[in-house]
């Protein structure tokens, strides 16, 4: 039976990546039916439609599952973010970015392994901002509720019990933002005591920055608020060999949409030097949460030999392959780890 996924492969560098894990996931034998949506954000305003049109919650509201490529945010003006919304819309209140070190990549690290989990919904995010154009004074408000706080957490904590993960770090500024991060922190503290088995402590944020750049390897399950946790899962992409590698998933209790960590890069847009891994790595989370483990494991263990033999690799790794390139080779080899 073919699985039902919503595709929204974006703009940017998104159909570039979007098209090379389709071509991984077909190698897989996994079946898809795809319903697509290409017309998102510039493209539906360029069409007068709204940036996000409303058949895109509807498809993955009836289908339950999304496979997303990135979306171009207007920067100090235009419409929302389109991911925000759909985050929101949906209630899409976890957002999952692994960091799992890959052979090959020229990091100062080798073994790192850690999970950020952010917030999805609030924090300041929340989109509760004002301008007094008179004064020009901008003001920008990070609600945290208690709702919010403890979903996140308990997700976090779950997720580490369920999968033996040792310890749930929680990353705050409760020391100078006493209201919104401390009720972060107090929410954290207990639920923490509702998962004995899983160690817990909490870092300021600053002092876990230079924490994750010094001793990364001491840290395994991150949980902070919206922006923290934005800014922490970019600064743990660089670790272990930067956004063209890392995987991301937002979880609601009904629907799941899985998309890479990074941006549609308009830097290297249409000149076919994407690395598709990081899309790719969060279509691997995708066939786990579809129970599809041999798939799922085929593709972790096709990307670490082809990491590890170095030969067919994009620039940003230090190869000097195309996206396609990188694909077609990937491909061929899941194809032999399936048929083994
Ligand atoms: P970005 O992630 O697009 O790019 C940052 C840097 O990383 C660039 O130098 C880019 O070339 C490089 N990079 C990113 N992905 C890469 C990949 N797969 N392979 C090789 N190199 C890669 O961040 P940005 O430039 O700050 O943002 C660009 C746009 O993307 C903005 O409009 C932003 O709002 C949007 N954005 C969207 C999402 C999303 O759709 N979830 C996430 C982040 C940013």
């Amino acid at each position: 039976m073919a699985h039902h996924v919503t595709l929204l492969p974006g703009d940017g560098i998104g159909p570039e990546v979007t098209s090379a894990t389709l071509r991984v996931l077909e190698a897989t034998g996994v079946e898809f039916e795809w319903d697509t949506h290409k017309i998102i954000g510039t493209s539906a305003v360029e069409e007068e439609r709204p940036e996000l049109p409303d058949d895109v919650p509807a498809s993955i509201r009836e289908r339950g599952v999304a496979l997303k490529g990135p979306i171009t945010t207007p920067v100090g003006e235009g419409f929302t973010s389109v991911n925000v919304q759909l985050r929101q819309r949906l209630d899409l209140y976890a957002n999952v970015r692994p960091c799992v070190s890959l052979p090959g990549i020229d990091s100062p690290f080798e073994d790192i392994d850690l999970i950020i989990f952010r917030e999805n919904t609030e924090g300041l995010y929340a989109g509760i901002e004002t301008y007094d154009a008179r004064l020009e004074i901008a003001d920008s408000t990070a609600r945290v509720t208690r709702r919010g706080s403890e979903r996140i957490v308990d997700f976090c904590f779950d997720y580490a019990q369920k999968n033996g993960r040792d310890t749930v770090t929680l990353a705050h500024k409760a020391n100078i933002l006493k209201e919104s991060s401390g009720l972060f922190l107090k929410v954290g503290r207990e639920i923490a005591e509702r998962y004995p088995d899983v160690n817990f402590n909490d870092r300021i944020i600053d002092n876990m920055c230079m924490q994750l750049v010094m001793y990364p390897q001491q840290y395994d399950c991150i949980v902070s608020t919206n922006l923290f946790g934005d800014i922490l899962s970019d600064l743990a992409a660089g670790l272990v060999g930067g956004l063209g590698v890392t995987a991301g998933a937002n979880f609601g209790d009904d629907y799941a949409v899985f998309e890479a960590v990074h941006g549609s890069a308009p830097d290297i847009a249409g000149q076919g030097k994407a690395n598709p891994t990081a899309l790719i790595r969060s279509a691997v989370m995708m066939l786990d949460h579809l129970n599809e483990t041999k798939a799922a494991q085929a593709v972790n263990t096709a990307l670490r030999d082809v990491y590890a033999a170095g030969e067919v690799l994009t620039a940003d790794v230090g190869g000097s392959s195309s996206t396609t390139e990188f694909a077609e080779h990937l491909a061929a080899r899941v194809e032999e780890e399936m048929a083994a």
